[in-house]
This record gives structure tokens, sequence and C-alpha cells, in this order.
């Protein structure tokens, strides 16, 4: 009994995304929402694959539960805001999701599956996921949130292009199943039950631009729904909110236009019951579909069909009982812990009271971080804007302790304050994204603990216990994380969750180390004090062959936020080589920590903080260059500069202004970032000036550039005609054929080698050219197996004086990565003469 308890107060406190009734039409719509037991689970690949509109419709439309299931977080994506890739990419989409459920009304999910990149085929997509453990998280998911319905974005079929998308079609029919199958993940039934959704549809699309015509035969037997359907109480379409929720795909680039008027999208049954009428025929989804609850439906139906905006306390009474009849109802077999209805609508009852009492509870901690076992202080201000006599119990959480006996009457528009300070035990875990805790595996993230699985982040770091009382012996309990609040010159009031942080971080200057030849570097740690008092020693880490001068060093921070640098001389040993280095503090009281701190903040989600380990990768490989001033047009955002200047090459970056009124002819070569030229407007006008700097003798290298979602700027970025294409190379290891071995790009100033093509990351490239000019030459072709070769991922040209070489293979990954071979290639394409 125990355990249930705890579970359901667990389960009410993951569901992150919590709709606020902020006024009296939402609040209209939550009181209708309270009446509806109903749900669908939305299922695809990556942030950004859901239909936003879909989700709406049934979110606000329907009023019943919505979910979007992620296989993964688009960690393998490209970052259009920012320079984040891989795993911080990853939490930067999972922040955009969550801020797209706050907008259309629904819940968000994820697998532990990883967003590998670009796969061709569902075979080579499940393999390196570890099918059964992601079926295991779509089964896991479906039995704890029950869905009714299950809609999946793409066909098992494949028309949805990316492995990644037939695969999230293939595991969500299999766990449609599973999920019933008291055979499957029995390990799972110890916190959920057996599911059986009512059916399951495909979410048809059309491939090209143009929608579906309702006559065009391929869907005369599909469900139909119209999304576009306009909402009277909120004042909007579906599409209309569903814009607003996919514009927060930013770092996509999905900025969407509203639409409105009629828009069908069409259902195909994929498993389960037919349905004749609607996509939820014959689903019971009222309080009468368990045991017991019929009499909370009728309380709830008689406080929707009697409330009034002009008086919105008039309703809480009635909201009071059905949270008394909840409470009952709970203690009841068939509204178990394993029910999730119980915690989905306490927590919208909860939010119901909040809002028709107008009752605002504000957590304000005294900083944004704090570390374990220190104390932080928290100001908890409730207050009432009602005649409902409530009273404010008790402020309390586990770090409390004892929880803070209040006692006060809240009265109309009169704030109550209380403060209370929570003293972490020294063991409290570091508010880490659940999910990059431990090291990953090849396709998926390594999640100890089951009951976090899924989740779309951490449960909050510090929640506070609110509690209120009236004189009729209700009791209500309000979760409420402690957060930041700070202002913001320019953005005005911003607010953050409080984490959990290190004492001390320290980050090394850079991920990756290139020694071109044995001459020793300077590697610079940058710390951060958090909560150390005494004096704190770092030291370098090293493996063997490879020395860090001097040994240690003694940082004295004088108070919190405080920041030093400190810098070691590190020595490579004389032969290629790649190692590790590792920046270790060490506290006065002798606790070692090895934690760096990254800071992600964007506008359009709460600032977050993700700790990695503050490693390095060191790479000792001969590399010749000529040249030493290059001039970089910085594209979507890569680390490709930081690369070059890890070579000896002194790096300039070529602003807009630059680019109008700059002097290229003091660079001995230019690099284009990827996508510059479609990411970049300004090269439009700047072309000319490019090819005029290349005719005058200059080189110029073009990393890939795209035809979507962002359109080309040019013609072609050349001095000759070739085309884009979508083609890819993702396998990392497919093989490369030479084709000019006495090239110049293959053999100055460094000698390339097949070996130079070992160890890449991700893929090979992307966006691969055809059609190119016979000026061009090609000098070398790889392909994914069973393809045809592509020798379109490199051009070289000579034009004028100067060279031109146009490059889709994937730099960008493999320099950040330290790929020892990819340095002497990329910097043979940016000596090219
Ligand atoms: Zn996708």
């Amino acid at each position: 009994m125990k355990r249930t308890a705890c579970l359901v107060a667990l389960l009410a406190l993951l569901i992150s995304v919590s709709a606020r009734a902020e006024d009296a039409a939402q609040l209209q719509l939550a009181l209708r929402k309270l009446t509806f037991l109903g749900s669908a689970l939305y299922v695809a690949a990556h942030p950004d694959d859901e239909n936003t509109a879909f989700i709406s419709y049934v979110s606000n439309g329907r009023l019943y539960r919505a979910g979007y299931l992620s296989m993964t977080r688009g960690d393998g994506g490209q970052n259009l805001i920012g320079d984040e890739k891989g795993e911080l990419l990853g939490v930067i989409r999972t922040q955009e999701l969550l801020s797209a459920r706050r907008v259309d009304g629904g819940e968000q999910y994820f697998t532990r599956a990883i967003d590998f990149g670009y796969s061709k085929t569902p075979d080579e997509t499940l393999a390196i996921w570890n099918r059964d453990l992601i079926l295991a998280d779509v089964v896991w998911t479906i039995r704890r949130f029950q869905p009714d319905v299950i809609v999946t974005r793409f066909p098992t079929t494949g028309e949805g292009g990316h492995g990644h998308h037939t695969a999230s079609a293939i595991l969500a029919t299999e766990a449609f199943a599973a999920a019933a199958d008291p055979t499957k993940f029995p390990e799972q039934l110890q916190y959920v039950s057996l599911w059986q959704p009512k059916r399951m549809f495909w979410n048809r699309f059309s491939l090209g631009r143009t929608p579906i015509a309702p006559d065009d035969p391929s869907v005369a037997k599909s469900q139909r729904v119209d999304l576009g359907t306009y909402n009277t109480i909120l004042g909007r379409a579906y599409t209309e909110i569903a814009a607003e929720s996919r514009s927060m795909h930013k770092s996509q680039g999905f900025g969407a236009a509203e639409r409105r008027g009629t828009l069908l999208n069409y259902f195909d049954l994929l498993g389960g019951a037919p349905a004749e009428k609607d996509l939820f025929d014959g689903v019971d989804t009222s309080w009468s579909r368990y045991a017991g609850g019929e009499a909370i439906g009728t309380v709830l139906q008689q406080a929707a069909d009697t409330f009034d905006p002009n008086n919105p306390a008039k309703t809480l009474p009635l909201l009071l009982q059905a949270h008394d009849l909840m409470d009952r109802l709970a203690a009841t077999d068939a509204w178990s812990a394993r029910n999730p209805w119980i915690a989905v609508k306490r927590r919208e009852l909860l939010e119901a009271i909040r809002a028709c009492a107008g009752i605002s509870i504000d957590v304000a901690a005294a900083d944004s971080s704090v570390t374990p076992g220190a104390a932080i202080n928290v100001s908890v201000t409730v207050i009432n804007r009602s005649d409902y006599p409530f009273v404010l119990q008790t402020v309390g959480s586990r770090y409390a302790d004892p929880s803070k006996g209040v006692g006060a009457a809240l009265k109309n528009n009169v704030p109550v304050k209380t403060d209370i300070s929570i003293k972490l035990p020294p063991d409290y875990a570091v508010s880490q994204p659940y999910w990059l805790q431990q090291p990953p595996q090849k396709g998926s993230f390594v999640v100890s603990d089951q009951k976090l699985v899924g989740l779309g982040e951490n449960p909050p770091a510090i929640p506070i216990v609110v509690t209120l009382a009236d004189n009729a012996m209700h009791t209500i309990f309000f979760n409420v994380p402690a957060v930041y609040r700070w202002t913001d010159a320019v953005r005005g009031e911003r607010v953050r969750a409080v984490d959990v942080v290190p004492e001390v971080t320290a980050n090394l200057g850079a991920h990756v180390y290139l020694f071109p030849d044995t001459a020793a570097k300077p590697v610079t740690v940058w710390m951060r004090n958090y909560g150390a008092t005494g004096p704190v020693s770092v030291r370098l880490v090293t493996q063997h062959g490879w020395t860090a001068e001097p040994a240690s060093q003694v940082v004295t921070f004088k108070s919190k936020g405080d920041e030093a640098r400190v810098s070691f001389n590190v020595k490579p040993p004389k032969d290629e080589t790649t190692g590790v280095l590792g920046a270790q503090v060490e506290l006065d009281n002798g606790k070692k920590l090895m934690a760096g701190i990254t800071d992600i903040d964007y506008p359009h989600f709460p600032p977050q903080r993700v700790f990695g380990d503050s490693f390095a990768k060191v790479v000792r490989v001969n590399v010749k260059k000529r040249g030493a001033r290059v001039g970089y047009v910085a594209g979507a955002g890569d680390e490709v500069p930081n690369a070059l200047r890890q070579v000896g090459y002194d790096v300039t970056m070529i602003s807009d202004d630059d680019l109008d009124r700059g002097d290229f002819s003091k660079y001995d070569a230019i690099v284009t970032g990827v996508r510059a030229y479609n990411a970049r407007p300004r090269m439009k006008l700047a072309h000319t000036k490019l090819m005029d700097y290349v005719k005058n003798g200059g080189t110029l290298v073009v990393q890939y550039n795209s035809l979507s979602p962002q359109p080309l700027l040019v013609e072609q970025p050349g001095p000759y005609p070739f085309k884009i294409t979508n083609e890819r190379v993702t396998v990392e290891e497919a093989p490369v054929t030479v084709i000019k071995p006495d090239h110049p790009l293959l053999n100055v100033p460094n000698k390339i080698t097949p070996a130079d093509w070992n160890d890449w990351v991700q893929e090979r490239g992307l966006y691969f050219t055809k059609d190119w000019d016979p000026k061009y030459d090609t000098l070398v072709a790889t392909n994914d197996p069973g393809e045809p070769s592509k020798p379109g991922g490199e051009l070289y040209a000579r034009y004028g004086e100067g060279v031109f070489v146009y490059t889709s293979y994937a730099w960008f990954r493999q320099l950040p990565a330290g790929v020892p071979g990819a340095y002497k290639m990329f910097v043979n394409l940016v000596s090219a003469r």
C-alpha cells in the first residue's frame, strides 16, 4: 500500500506538462475536460515529426488526453540556432518539444533511442537502437499512458523515407499487441498493468506539398477529421494553435505559418476494432468507464455546466467535493496507481481549483543552484483572489524538517509569505538530465531507474508541498517546484528551475586538442565555484606518454559564482596516437570532482544546465599546412573554425559587414560553414565577390548546403554549374574509392592513405552533388551498402588564378570528434593551390 501511494505521488509529479487555465475561456475548457476520460497517443521518431494540429484537436477539441511519443530526442540533427550538437542538441530539442506541448496541450514522452543520424532502412535503425530495448520502452509508455487510440505518423511500409520513421511505426505496431501480452516485458508489471488500446491508425500524409483530395481513391476507406476546425471558446482553429506549437522547433528552422480553413486529415486502420464514424468509436470516455467513477463524473459535469465566468469561485464547492470523491476512489482497486486517470485528473482538478480561486503559489528560491549537502532559502508566497475561506495550512519539503505549520487564513487578495530553509542530503544527485547520467550505448541511452524511462525531463529537483484547507475539512496539496526569478534588462522577468550542481565545475578549453607536431600546447581549465569555501586544487589527468605541467595548481574562490582560469602545458608523445585528458578538482575536504558544465539558454524554453565529464580528446597527428590566414563564413553553426585554429591557422570570422565591404585578399583561404548558402542571406550578394576572390588567386572551400528547409540562395555555389541533391552516405564505415590517386588534394601537403578514412562518426557525407560541369575534378567516391557509387561528394576546379572546392563530406562532424585522418584531408582542401 505504501509503495502504491508513493507511485501515485510520483506519477502525479512526473507528468511534466501542466496546462494552466489562465483565463475564463481556458478555465471553461478545463472544467469540461475534467469530464472526459479518453486518450490518444501519437507515435513517431523525432522532434518535429508530430502532427501538432492533431494533438491540439484531441486535447482542446475532443478534450481528451493527448500524448506524443518520440522515439528520439533529435540528437543527430543539425542545429540552426547555435553550435550545440549531439546530446546537447538533444537537450534543446527535448525542451522545444516540451514548449510545443505547453502550447498544444499534449504530454511528451520519449524512448531511450538515440538519433544517430540519417538511416536508410528500418532494419539498420532497429539493429543500432537495440530493437528489444526500444520496443520495451514503447510498450512501457503504452502501459503507463493507457491510450484508447494510437496514431502513427508513418506507415510500416517505408513511404516515410528515413529508417527511424519506418522503425517508429513498426515498433508501435508490435507494441500495440505486446502491451496486452503478459509474457512480454513482465518485469514492467510491478509498476504498470497490461493494456490493450482499442485501435491504431496511420495518419496518412501526402508525399507532395498538395493535400490529399477528399475523392482520392487512396483515402476512400480512411477516417476523416477536419483539423482546421475553429474552437469558439478559444477563438482559434486547431491549425492556428498547431502553428504556434510547431514554431517551437526553432533549432530546426521550422517556424510555421498559421493556416485557416478546413484541413482534412485521413486515418487508416492499422489494427484493433474497426471504426465506423469516428476515431474513438466504441470508447467509453466517461467517468463510468471504471467502477465507482460515475458519481464523480456527475459532480464534475455539474461544475462544468454551472460555471459562471463572472464568479468562478462559485464552482469551488463542487470541485472540492469532486476532490474528496477522487481521494476515496484512489483507494479502490479499479483506480489504483496502475490506472493513470487518478493522477491525470487530480492534476487537472487541482489546476481548476487554483484557477477558480485565482490562487497563485510562488515558490521562489534565493538562487538558481544549490550543491549537495548545502542549504537554500525558499520564500513561498500564496495569495487567494477569491472570498473562498482557504487557510494556508503547511509549507514543506522532504528536506525541510519539519514541514512548517502556517495556519494563516488566506483573505481575498492578501498575500501570505513563508520562508523555509531546504537542506539537501550530501549524496543528493546533481541535476543532470536523467538520460545523460550514464555513458550511452551505441544506439540507446542507459537509464537504470525504470520509473524515469519515457519522461520528458527530470522531475523537479526541489519540489515544495503547499497544503491548503477550508473550514469544511477539505485538504488539498499542491506540489510546486522551487524556481529562481531574475530580471533580464531586455527580456524582463525570467524564471528557471533550481538545479543541484557540483561544488566546483571545471571545463577544458576544447573538446579536442590536436598536436600537429611534437610541440607542447597550453591547455586551459575554466573553473566556476558553486559552493567551495576553502582552497581547491586542480590537476590534469593524462594517459601514458602525455605530460602536463605543473602537476597541480591551487585556486581559492572568494564567493559563489566566482570563476578562475588556469593553464597547463601539455606535451604530446613523439608518435601519432590519440588519448584522453581530464581536469580533476579536489576540494579541501578531499572530495574529488570531474564535472564540466554547459549552460544552454535560448528564449523559447527555460535555461538548462548540462554536466559533462571534464574530458578532452588529445590527438597527436602529423598535419602539414600551407597558408596561414583563413577567413570563415559561419553558416548554421559548426566548430570547424576552432579545429582550424588547432592546426595553427589564424582564423577570422567573416561578418555580414565584411562580406559586403571587407578585403578578402588578405586570406590565404576562405572556408564557408555548413549551410552558409542557406543560412546567411548576405551570401547571395557576396557570391560574386567570393568568385572574384578565387579568380584572383584565392582558395575557397564551400562545405555542404541543402535545398530545404531554407532554400539555396544562389543557382550553384561555385564558378561552374552543379546541382545539389538529397543523397547521403550514412554509414560511417562506408568504403571510399579513390578516383584520382595523384590528385594534389590527396597528396599535398599531406599524403592521404586508406587509414585516414577510419574512425569516422555518424556519416560520410550529405547532400552530395550531381550534374557537375566537366571542369570539375572528382577525387573520391563512396556509397552506402547496396547503392551505386557516389563520386559527387567533393568537387575541385581551378578558376582564374585560384582554386574552388565544394565538399559534401561531413567534416563538421569529424573535426570536432578529433578524427585524425579528417584533419589531414581537410587541411589539404584549405591548402589547395
Ligand atoms: Zn523525422
